[in-house]
């Protein structure tokens, strides 16, 4: 059945069937997976609308298991949270990125770097982790977007209000991700130091044939240029769905229609400008 509940993209989903002994299974290779280096990285361009460039990838987890193929991060990244292993494979894929966007930067292509954050990962070493990445890669911080769930900042909206300023402090910016789907208010978009809302794809889907949509997205377009935010749209699929979005003076596109997550050699052409949409 096509269905697609908030922030979640994909409409057709081949269940893993994960459960029992098969999960312990899982569990046992996911332990295995970081050392044998079986975790890629993949990359989404962000069309920015006033230039017409790719200025912004966000990058997404893949995971090569030696006999199922690639798996979806929405079939590993729950097993991860799980178990803790998060916290690990989440520093591996920021040090990934981050020296990505470092390489792109080196061969003159100033990228912006988009990277998940789960709740799991949202603590106070966190911010070792990232200061530490920063200089390893030495990639300068406004380049960094870290992208976060409402629910990840209100869980421990003390601890979170800390951790946000200390990351704007260093320079790093911040993303609320599938932003609207939470259970929110939004008196937190004045408290916390956010840099772009991320409008999800639940309400993108159908912006161009329903109203309510279209009138959410526009909204939240609306409260974002008036706070002096930047606005994502995501899941964006078709040209009308495009338009759209082009029309309204939304900052950057991201969806099937300007490129699927790629390897990031398969991305260079469209950073480079040679093939792009
Ligand atoms: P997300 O952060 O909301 O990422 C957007 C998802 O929408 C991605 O799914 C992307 O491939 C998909 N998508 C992009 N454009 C389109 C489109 O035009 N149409 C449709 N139908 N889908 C589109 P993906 O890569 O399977 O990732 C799923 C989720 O897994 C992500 O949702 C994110 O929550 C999580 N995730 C992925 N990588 C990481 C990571 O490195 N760390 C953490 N903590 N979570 C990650
Ligand atoms: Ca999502
Ligand atoms: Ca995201
Ligand atoms: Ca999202």
């Amino acid at each position: 059945a096509k269905h697609s509940s908030p922030g979640q993209c994909r409409y057709y989903r081949p269940e893993m069937n994960v459960r029992g002994s098969e999960l312990l299974a899982l569990e046992t290779d996911l332990h295995r997976a970081l050392e044998r280096e079986e975790f890629v990285l993949y990359y989404q361009p962000q069309l920015d609308v006033t230039t017409g460039q790719i200025t912004a990838v966000e990058a997404l987890i893949r995971w090569q298991h030696p006999n199922r193929g690639l798996v979806s991060p929405r079939d590993f990244i729950p097993l991860l949270e799980q178990t803790g292993l998060i916290e690990e494979v989440g520093k591996w894929g920021l040090n990934t990125a981050c020296r990505q966007a470092k390489a792109w930067h080196s061969q003159g292509y100033p990228i912006r770097m988009a990277v998940n954050c789960s709740a799991r990962q949202f603590q106070q070493h966190f911010l070792d982790i990232v200061h530490q990445i920063l200089q390893k890669q030495s990639l300068d911080p406004a380049y960094l977007e870290l992208e976060v769930t409402e629910s990840v900042v209100m869980q421990d909206t003390q601890s979170a209000t800390y951790i946000l300023q200390r990351l704007k402090e260093m320079g790093v910016t911040l993303a609320i991700d599938d932003f609207g789907t939470g259970y929110s208010s939004l008196a937190y978009l004045k408290r916390f130091p956010i840099h772009s809302l991320k409008i999800d794809c639940s309400f993108v889907r159908d912006v161009t044939k329903n109203e309510e949509d279209a009138a959410i997205a526009e909204t939240i377009l609306l409260l974002g240029n008036s706070l002096g935010l930047e606005v994502v749209a995501e899941g964006v699929e078709t040209e009308a769905q495009m338009r759209f979005f082009q029309d309204r003076h939304c900052h950057r596109i991201q969806g099937y229609w300007i490129g699927r997550p790629m390897p990031a050699k398969d991305l260079f052409p469209l950073i480079t400008g040679r093939n792009n949409p």
